[in-house]
């Protein structure tokens, strides 16, 4: 029988599903490319009110279908169902009007049903959003502009990361080589290669170089592309970096953030790091959209409110 791990292995290594992340990351990317005004805005909006208050859900996402079995009609209106209930949850533990608004805020963009500024009165979203205005306004756009491409394709570079370290733990002959047949291209299986990468960040900035995915906004002296991201990732987000985004745990300034199985991330502070995370379902620590996330070592494990606590 296939264990959930290798069912969660054998899917995250198909071709198909690794070109799919890429062209998600992508499209994600290319939406970045707008102009200066109506990307501040975006950026905001994104950083204020990006926070996912539900897991994407493949069968609840989809809308419902004449073809759909009694089962899956069932199980859709259980899981339609169980997000009213933590909806009610997360409003009625809001301390104040502002916390409520600002979770049907989320809610709503998380839902595609409106996004924020269209909906709430300007006063409130000037006040949900004055902390993010004031943090962006300190770093260069061009710095945002590159970090936040970074982090559209992160997903895919550490996932091709990951694939090439499994690789080499296995002791595979020709790590490449087998990049290759699970599907990368030349440039990404070389790259994954060339080195024993520690750091997914810089990975990604290499690779965006690489594959030319990011140009530069005006011609520039210093050639080197992977360096000028790097530079303007860690003036965004880095140690000495004006906070832009708040641990997922706490109040405090987010550091870094790491991926759950399904590839849903947490911003996490310096206290509230994967290593630091706790390996039991039992012990799991809560975020603020109350889902539970724990580490069983290999691959960081969580529950939204609705699912009931994994055995893993
Ligand atoms: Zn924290």
């Amino acid at each position: 029988m296939t264990s959930p791990k290798d069912q969660h292995n054998a899917d995250t290594q198909h071709p198909h599903n690794m070109q799919l992340l890429y062209k998600t990351c992508r499209r994600k990317a290319k939406e970045l490319q707008t102009t200066v005004e109506a990307l501040k805005k975006k950026l905001v909006r994104e950083l204020a009110f990006g926070m996912p208050l539900f897991r994407a859900d493949p069968l609840l996402d989809s809308p419902p279908s004449a073809a759909d079995s009694r089962e899956t009609g069932i199980e859709r209106a259980i899981g339609q169902g169980a997000k009213y209930r933590d909806l009610l949850e997360l409003c009625a533990a809001a301390p104040t009007g502002d916390d409520v608004l600002f979770l049907v805020a989320c809610w709503l963009k998380q839902e595609g049903i409106r996004q924020p500024e269209d909906w709430l009165p300007a006063k409130v979203y000037a006040r949900l959003t004055s902390g993010t205005r004031k943090r962006l306004a300190s770093i260069s756009f061009n710095d945002h502009r590159y970090a936040a491409q970074i982090r559209r394709y992160l997903p895919y570079a550490a996932l091709l990361l990951q694939n090439a370290r499994r690789l080499r733990a296995k002791k595979v002959a020709d790590p490449e080589q087998e990049l290759l047949k699970l599907g990368y291209d030349r440039t990404d299986a070389e790259l994954a290669c060339s080195k024993n990468w520690t750091s997914e960040i810089a990975f990604t900035c290499e690779w965006l170089a690489a594959r030319g995915e990011v140009k530069a906004a005006k011609a520039r002296k210093d050639p080197d592309t992977a360096r000028t991201l790097q530079n303007a990732y860690s003036r965004v987000f880095g140690k000495s970096a004006p906070r832009l985004i708040s641990c997922a745990f706490c109040s405090k300034p987010a550091v870094s953030e790491f991926y759950g199985h399904d590839r849903t991330s947490a911003s996490h502070c310096e206290d509230h790091s994967a290593e630091k995370l706790p390996r039991k379902s039992g012990d799991a620590w809560v975020d603020r959209a109350g889902r539970r996330w724990w580490n069983p070592d290999k691959g960081i494990r969580y529950d939204s409110p609705a699912a009931p606590p994994s055995s893993t």
